[in-house]
């Protein structure tokens, strides 16, 4: 069997081309405020490509760019600004922050209406309550990609590999909101491999470069791979090794051009809704 390819880059255009249209007919435009913090070449990337991405989309994009050696109190008036700021819909602070300034008071002093990342505790809340929500972007894109692919997800068996407030736990609350049955899997689960055979939908958010190996794979089964690592050799793999994963599973997504695409086509989604949520509720 050669896999399905899940073709995370087309799925990701038509949907940025379909929130542009949404955009335009809109009598205001979006806005995203992405906060910056330091210098972190990766996230320099990161935030470059969301902002290009929001203009693309017809938001009104801006990016604030704090020095590594801003105080915890500024950056948290920054987001109290940010927060009574009628423009802005969505709020995202680029993590890592530096190590002087801890992330959690500063992800719960966002607005939860404009979080658009879905780090706010009442919106993880909400997620695990199986509510419609800003729900955290990696996962949603990939619920966006089974979507595409038009995976049966009631009553299938989903195994998550990693437990990360970022992609592992939304990622299972949102299948299990879609009625699989799901098993989440970490650094402490015994024989992996096992878990990983059961998976009619296998999601692999560990951050171990080829970790999951073909014969761990349900012949036929779809195969999500979030990961993205950078080897010595300078070539970016996921958490799966792909040809032999390929040669097994019905349907897998490629790294690059799978998932990654996926997340920033989520965070323009989901500051499109808040916007749409925030301005109807407010009249
Ligand atoms: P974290 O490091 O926060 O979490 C990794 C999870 O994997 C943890 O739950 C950990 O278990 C588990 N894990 C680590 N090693 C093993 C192992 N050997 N066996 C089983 N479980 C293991 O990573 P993230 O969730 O933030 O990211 C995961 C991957 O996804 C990374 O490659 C990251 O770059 C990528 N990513 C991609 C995005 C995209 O847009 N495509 C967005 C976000 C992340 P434990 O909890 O027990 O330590």
């Amino acid at each position: 069997m050669t896999a399905r390819i899940i073709d995370g880059k087309a799925v990701a255009a038509v949907l940025r081309a379909r929130i542009a249209e949404q955009t335009a007919g809109l009598p205001f435009r979006p806005g995203l405020a992405v906060v910056l913090v330091g210098e972190n070449p990766a996230s320099a990337v990161y935030v470059r490509n969301k902002d290009r991405a929001a203009h693309g989309a017809g938001l009104l994009a801006q990016t604030i760019r704090l020095p590594a050696s801003v105080s915890a109190a500024d950056l948290l008036a920054m987001i109290q600004r940010l927060n009574a700021d009628p423009e802005v819909d969505g709020i995202l602070v680029q993590l890592p922050l530096p190590d002087a300034i801890l992330p959690r008071p500063i992800l719960e002093a966002i607005d939860p209406a404009k979080d658009v990342d879905g780090f706010h505790p009442l919106n993880v809340g909400r997620l695990q309550d199986g509510l419609d929500v800003l729900a955290p972007c990696t996962p949603t894109g990939v619920m966006r990609l089974l979507a595409a692919d038009k995976t049966v997800l009631r009553g299938v068996r989903a195994v998550v590999l990693g437990r990360s407030a970022i992609v592992g736990k939304p990622m299972a609350a949102l299948l299990l909101a879609a009625d699989a049955t799901v098993t989440i899997a970490h650094s402490r689960t015994v024989d992996i491999a096992e878990e990983c055979r059961r998976a009619d939908i296998l999601v692999a958010a560990v951050g171990r470069p080829e970790m999951v190996r073909g014969d761990w794979i349900k012949p036929g089964a779809t195969v999500i791979d979030v990961g993205i690592n950078r080897l010595p050799d300078g070539r970016l793999v996921g958490d799966v090794a792909y040809a032999e994963c390929a040669a097994v599973a019905g349907a897998i997504t490629p790294v690059p051009g799978g998932v990654g695409p996926m997340t920033i086509a989520c965070l323009l989604e989901n500051t499109v809704k808040a916007a749409l949520r925030r301005r109807l509720a407010h009249g």
